[in-house]
C-alpha cells in the first residue's frame, strides 16, 4: 500500500456559483471494490461551469436511483449527490496506485482516462457521472469504485492508455471524443447504395460507383435550364462538375433528405458568391465527408478538384447559408 500525504489540495464546488480551493481535503480510504487514482493532469471543461452554475439542480448531481446496489453506493466515499460539496474535473489522466482485493479489471500501475458518464447508474433525469455526483479529478488522489466504472454488461468507463502520450495529450481525449461523438457522422461517405444519383456536367464518376451501386444514374448538362427541368425530383447523391454558382445552387435544390452533394470545380475557382442551404446540424460532418470523397476523386482524376459535400437533414427550415467566395 502506498503512503499518502495526510491531506491534499482539491477544488470543490460547494454551492451555486461557489467553489473553494481546499488545501486539507482528506484522502479517502480504498475499499475492497475500489481503487486509488493519482491524478497526473485534468482538463477543465465548459461543462464544469454548468455544474458550478447549477450545482444541485444539475441532472448529474442528483441521487443515483438505479443501476447499483444501494448498500454498495453507501460504501463509496466520493459519492456526493444533492447539496454535498463535490470535486469537479472529468477529463483526467491518472495512474492507479492502489486497488482493493475485489477489483478484477484494473491493477496497480495502470494508466487510465475516464469516460465520465457512468450510464448504468441512473439519476432521475440523467446518469451518475465522475466530477458531478461522484468526486472528480481536480484533486490529487481520487477513489473510484469498480462497480461505477464497469457496467453489469462489462462496459468499462476507465479506459487504459499507454505510457507514450503526454498527460496533456491524453487529457484532450475526452473533450475531442465528445466533439467527435456530437458532430462526426458515422453514416455515409460514399454514394448511396441503391439510391438516386444525379450527375451534372461532364466528368467521370467511375471511382464513386466502383464499390457502391446506385439504383439510378441521371446525367444532365451543367445548365440552369437542364436542372430546372428536374424540378420536383430529389436525389440521394448529386455530383456537379461545374464552377458556375447558378448551376451549383440549382443542383442543391434537388437534394433529398440526408443527401450528399459533391461539387467538382476542376482547376477553376468560383467566380463569386455561391449560396445554398443545408441542415445546421450537419455542417461539421460534411467537411470530413468531403475530404474522403475528395481523396477518391483526386486519385481518380489526377488533377486538383475541390469538393464540398452538403448533407440535408429533414429539418429544412433550419437554414444556414454556406458561403463560398
Ligand atoms: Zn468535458
Amino acid at each position: 500500500m502506498p503512503t499518502y500525504p495526510e491531506s491534499q489540495y482539491a477544488i470543490q464546488i460547494v454551492g451555486k456559483d461557489e467553489f473553494i480551493v481546499n488545501d486539507h481535503k482528506p484522502i479517502d480510504p480504498v475499499g475492497p471494490y475500489q481503487m486509488m487514482l493519482e491524478v497526473e493532469a485534468c482538463g477543465i471543461c465548459f461543462s464544469d461551469t454548468k455544474l458550478l452554475h447549477q450545482f444541485d439542480s444539475h441532472p448529474r448531481k442528483s441521487e443515483v436511483i438505479a443501476g447499483i446496489d444501494l448498500d454498495a453506493l453507501a460504501e463509496i466515499p466520493g459519492y456526493r449527490p444533492g447539496t454535498q460539496p463535490t470535486t469537479p474535473g472529468h477529463e483526467p489522466v491518472a495512474r492507479i496506485v492502489e486497488v482493493g482485493e475485489k477489483v478484477t479489471h484494473f491493477k496497480v500501475g495502470d494508466r487510465v482516462l475516464v469516460q465520465a458518464d457512468w450510464k448504468h447508474l441512473r439519476t432521475a433525469k440523467s446518469n451518475g457521472a465522475f466530477g458531478y455526483n461522484f468526486d472528480g479529478a481536480l484533486e490529487e488522489f481520487v477513489v473510484v469504485d469498480e462497480r461505477c466504472v464497469v457496467s453489469p454488461e462489462g462496459e468499462e468507463f476507465l479506459i487504459h492508455v499507454s505510457d507514450g502520450p503526454s498527460a496533456a495529450a491524453v487529457g484532450l481525449i475526452e473533450p475531442w471524443a465528445t466533439v467527435e461523438g456530437s458532430y462526426a457522422w458515422a453514416e455515409r461517405n460514399h454514394i448511396a447504395e441503391g439510391g438516386a444519383l444525379l450527375v451534372v456536367g461532364e466528368g467521370s464518376i467511375d471511382s464513386l460507383t466502383g464499390d457502391h451501386t446506385p439504383a439510378s444514374v441521371e446525367y444532365v448538362a451543367a445548365s440552369v435550364e437542364a436542372l430546372e427541368a428536374l424540378e420536383g425530383q430529389t436525389f440521394d447523391d448529386i455530383v456537379v462538375f461545374s464552377a458556375v454558382p447558378e448551376v451549383i445552387e440549382k443542383a442543391a435544390l434537388l437534394l433529398g433528405t440526408r443527401a450528399v452533394m459533391c461539387v467538382v470545380l476542376g482547376k477553376r475557382r468560383l467566380p463569386g458568391r455561391c449560396l445554398w442551404t443545408l441542415g445546421v446540424s450537419t455542417m461539421t460532418s460534411s467537411v470530413s465527408a468531403a475530404q474522403r470523397v475528395l481523396t477518391r476523386l483526386r486519385v481518380m482524376r489526377g488533377f486538383l478538384l475541390t469538393v464540398i459535400c452538403v448533407r440535408m437533414t429533414s429539418v429544412r427550415s433550419s437554414v444556414l447559408r454556406a458561403r463560398w467566395v
